[in-house]
């Protein structure tokens, strides 16, 4: 089970007891402190965590129309934000770009990720490798960028060919990938002074892994000392069950996150926000972020039609295959699913949906309320009436959000009203 399920256990039988009490929620704390450090966050961090949730839960008074329960999981849920830090804007205009960080934490395809992502926001981007540490380097981050139609320059012989390499780029940004090492030591730090010399970046960016977990607060400080440090990037927040722990030790060292790295592809690429990170973290959807895929993918939103029928869902499944993995979209939306199961499921779905009549796509409702209709679904199919049913559920679930969306047009502002009504 991972963290955000752990926590989501324990805020849900929190949430299904018949009195809440002092005990109650000391209980709650306990085991949120518990499965935070199990997660390798930081024990001081936790307990200080612990403290205030405790004083602002139990102290505080309570808010008009707000039972003790739903005070408490929100006084949780503030909170564990909190603790996930702050997020950096990285001003979208012209400039160069330097990415620093140890062996292996992501610094090349982080560059690549990067390039692209300020593509995608209008402006050229460039690479430019100056990591002369080891003989592939250059080549793997040419190979990369090539890969993704990004443009790459490489020094060749030495450093001292940066300011030269960089006056002949025309792109608006370049973004200079730095040479790394088993960790931070004299010689690294010499060559980041000089490439930071040398480079006269805008911006710098320390890459760190979640897996690293409570390390990157070691990691933050110590870079700090060789060059000055814009904010993080923290990548593999997909595969760990440390990014949280990263997330906070960032924050204890006082740096701010810029971007994290949600899986190997170039588009695997987010702007950090912890409201967005917990929001997904206890598996609430994070409609932002939905639409940002749908963006990415020509998906323009006044498709979004004005109703959420299956036909609907049918056509928008078709067109969100186009935009990533299928199992992050299914977290996106609240719903679970492991890589290959997602992918399983989305099989079933479109066949349960062509196999529904014109009234019912347009209707879900009455193949709710017929059995037989159920069981000629499921049989046409291919599937169980239990995905069938358990399709239902989940479409109306769906169906709710996107009529919860759809009135509001600040859908920052919607979510964060859903996420602190959640409990
Ligand atoms: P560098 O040595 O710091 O330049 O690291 P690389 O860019 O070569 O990356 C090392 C490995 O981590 C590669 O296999 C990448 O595909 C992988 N990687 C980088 N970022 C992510 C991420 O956000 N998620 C996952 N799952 N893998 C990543
Ligand atoms: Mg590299």
């Amino acid at each position: 089970m991972g963290i955000g399920e752990k926590i989501r256990d324990a805020l849900d039988s929190f949430a299904r007891r018949h009195a809440v009490d002092e005990k109650s929620v000391k209980a709650l704390i306990r085991d949120i402190e518990r499965i935070l450090i199990s997660s390798d966050v930081d024990v001081e961090i936790v307990l200080k965590l612990g403290k205030e949730i405790e004083k602002e839960a139990l102290a505080q008074e309570l808010k008009k129309g707000l039972t003790l329960r739903e005070h408490v999981l929100r006084v949780v849920y503030d909170k564990l934000v909190q603790v996930m830090g702050e997020g950096y804007t990285m001003p979208l205009k012209k400039g160069r770009i330097m990415v620093a960080g140890i062996y292996g934490v992501g610094k090349t395809t982080t560059a690549v990720k990067l390039a692209k992502y300020l593509m995608k926001k209008g402006l050229s981007a460039a690479v430019l490798g100056a990591d002369l540490s080891r003989p592939a380097a250059l080549d793997q981050l040419r190979q990369l960028a090539e890969e993704n139609g990004v443009r790459y320059y490489g020094i060749k012989e030495g450093i001292e060919e940066l300011p030269s390499v960089i006056s002949g780029i025309k792109e608006d940004v370049v973004i200079v990938d730095s040479a790394g090492r088993d960790g931070m030591d004299e010689r690294l730090k010499k060559d980041l002074q000089r490439t930071y010399e040398l480079a006269k970046p805008d911006e710098v960016f320390l890459v760190v892994s979640a897996d690293m977990g409570q390390e990157a607060k070691a990691q933050a400080i110590a870079f700090r000392e060789a060059v000055p440090l814009s904010a993080l990037i923290v990548t593999r927040v997909d595969g760990s069950g440390k990014g949280g722990a990263a997330l906070s030790s960032a924050s204890a060292a006082g740096a701010k996150v810029a971007f994290i790295g949600t899986g190997e592809k170039v588009g695997d690429f987010e702007e950090y926000d912890p409201k967005s990170y917990i929001a997904r973290l206890l598996g609430m959807p994070d409609i932002k972020a939905i639409m940002e895929k749908f963006k990415e993918a020509g998906i323009e939103a006044q498709e979004i039609p004005e109703e959420i029928t299956a036909d609907v869902l049918l056509q928008q499944i078709k067109q969100a295959r186009k935009a990533g993995p299928l199992d992050q979209l299914f977290s996106m939306v609240g719903m679970k699913a492991k890589k290959d199961e997602a992918a399983e499921k989305m099989k079933k779905i479109i066949a349960i949906i062509e196999s529904m009549t014109k009234e019912e796509r347009k209707d879900v409702e009455i193949v709710k309320k017929s059995k037989s209709r159920m069981a000629r679904i499921a049989k046409g199919a291919g599937v169980g009436e239990k995905d069938v049913a358990s399709f239902i559920k989940e479409f109306e679930k769906m169906k709710k959000l996107f009529d919860k969306v759809k009135k509001d047009r600040k859908l920052r502002g919607e979510l964060e009203k859903m996420v602190k009504n959640f409990g």
